[in-house]
Order: structure tokens, then sequence, then C-alpha cells
């Protein structure tokens, strides 16, 4: 059974705790760079990515994590998670690192002020079934991606779910909403490359 990582320094580390291990792996938070090594894959949770990229700073994670999300090791991002792993951001805030791994350039709250949070069918690549309830929640879109990015769902004319070898990423939540497909597929990819 592969073993899954939340960094667990800030936002919604519990819900994807429960739907990666309702997916059938086992999921551990993550805070030290030592708590690493042993991951067969790791999730970026949905919250702040400011105040995520100040704390791994501050925890000395962050070159670890590019380290190992270079190397390739499976790694989803949610919303600030999606942020996390872009490339590079549009109009980053001071002290605002990402990890990288997606070649993408993203756009923090990028729906804007009157649509700040609603939910969305979205039908995602990969994913069988009817489409996905997409939780949108001050939530990025992706600008524009690289030659090697796929997007796997758009919304409004935007990627909203993309993938880049290992690396998943969507703007919307699909831990607040109990279907569990894309952990799912993401605990596959995590197989695949175990
Ligand atoms: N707007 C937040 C950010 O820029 C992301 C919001 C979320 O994760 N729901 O980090």
């Amino acid at each position: 059974t592969p073993l899954v990582g939340v960094l667990a320094l800030q936002g919604d580390v519990p819900e994807h705790l429960k739907a990666l291990t309702a997916s059938g792996a086992r999921a551990t938070t993550v805070r030290r760079p030592e708590e690493l090594a042993r991951l067969d894959g790791l999730v970026l949770p949905g919250g702040e990515s400011t105040t995520i990229s100040k704390l791994a700073a501050l925890f000395g994670l962050t070159e670890p994590l590019r380290a190992r999300i270079a190397e390739g090791l499976p790694v989803y991002g949610t919303c600030a998670g999606m942020i996390l792993l872009a490339d590079k951001i549009l109009d980053p805030r001071a002290g605002q690192e990402t990890f990288g791994g997606i070649d993408m350039i993203v756009r923090r709250n990028a729906f804007g002020r009157q649509n700040e949070s609603f939910e969305a069918s979205v039908a995602v690549t990969g994913i069988e079934g009817p489409p996905v309830d997409g939780v949108f929640i001050r939530a990025p879109w992706v600008e524009s991606t690289g030659a090697a990015t796929e997007v796997l769902a758009t919304y409004g004319g935007h990627p909203v779910a993309v993938r880049q070898g290992n690396a998943l990423a969507t703007s919307f939540h699909p831990e607040l909403t109990g279907d569990h497909r894309l952990h799912g597929h993401f605990t596959e990819l995590v197989r695949a490359a175990a």
C-alpha cells in the first residue's frame, strides 16, 4: 500500500487524509524534511499559498520539496496546492515562492471577487462517470501551459485541471466533496510510479 504524505503546514489537511485513506492509500502528515524520503506520493492541500510557502521556507522544506518533486515524486495539489506546483505565478506576492513541477503560469484568485466561491460540474479527462462537482474557493486558474503540460479540464475557457508527468493539479477541491475519484486517480498514479 503506497504511503502518501499531506504537507501539513496550513490548509485543509484532514480532508485530504480522509480522501486518500478512502482511496486505498496510507496517508500521513508531513512537516519536516526528514519525512520526505519515505513517501511514495505527496499532496499539497488547499489553503493559503503565500502562508504555506512562507512556512515551508521557515521549516527548511522549500529546497527538499523542490528536489523531491523534480525527481519525479508523484504529487497532487488542490487550489493553493496548484499554485505551489506552478513553475511561475502571475504577480507573486513578496516572499511567495513555489516548489514548481508543472510547466505553467497560474493566476491566483482568478475567478474574481463576485464569484470567490462557487460550485460547477467539471468533466475531467481520465475520470470515468459523471462530471466532478468542482468546489472553487478563491481559486486560481491556469493562465498558460508549456508543451509537456496536459490540460485535463477547463472551466469558463480556462484550464482548471492539469498534469505534467507525475504532477497533478486542480483549481478546485475534490477533498471537500466526498467524491474520491480524483484521489483514487492520484493513488493509481502513485502505485504505477512506485
Ligand atoms: N486564494 C488562495 C491562494 O491564493 C487559494 C484558495 C484555496 O486554496 N482555496 O493561495
